[in-house]
């Protein structure tokens, strides 16, 4: 896609740190390097998010996950690591190529930080609400 910067770091025409590459996934460094290792896996082929993806090319980009955030693990001694995608500019997308962030995590006091926040269980609620998502 033209003006897509991931489809221009596939195409070479701008550079990056790569880690990973076959058929149908690119694995580089995040420029942004929110902590030391801190990769992104892309598609090759050009999707703007996630929810655009079907389960052929949902199935190469996830399969290579765990191979690449292993190399990471290994390559940096990480104790551990998140693994996230951000769905539209509301859960933080910025870059309109979907991705999958792999952060490897040194301690919890690092640059990092996920918080959810728990509330206390409405059990009709969870269940109309599984029924509803099902239903979808
Ligand atoms: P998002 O906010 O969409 O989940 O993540 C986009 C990520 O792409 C950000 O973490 C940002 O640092 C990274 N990024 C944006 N432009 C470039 C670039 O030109 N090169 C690399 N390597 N990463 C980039
Ligand atoms: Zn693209």
């Amino acid at each position: 896609m033209a003006d897509c910067i991931f489809c221009k770091i596939i195409a070479g025409e701008i550079p990056s740190s790569k880690v990973y590459e076959d058929e149908h996934v690119l694995a580089f460094l995040d420029i942004s390097q929110v902590t030391p290792g801190h990769t992104l896996v892309i598609p090759k082929e050009h999707y703007r998010t996630i929810l655009d993806m079907n389960a052929e090319s949902a199935s190469h980009l996830f399969a290579k996950v765990p191979e690449i955030a292993n190399k990471i693990m290994r390559a940096t001694g990480a104790k551990g690591m998140n693994i996230m995608n951000n769905t539209e500019e509301i859960a933080g997308q910025s870059v309109f190529h979907t991705h999958v962030h792999l952060a490897p995590r040194y301690s919890t006091d690092d640059d990092l930080n996920i918080s959810f926040v728990a509330h206390e269980p409405d059990f009709e609620k969870l269940a109309d609400l599984a029924a509803k998502i099902a239903r979808a």
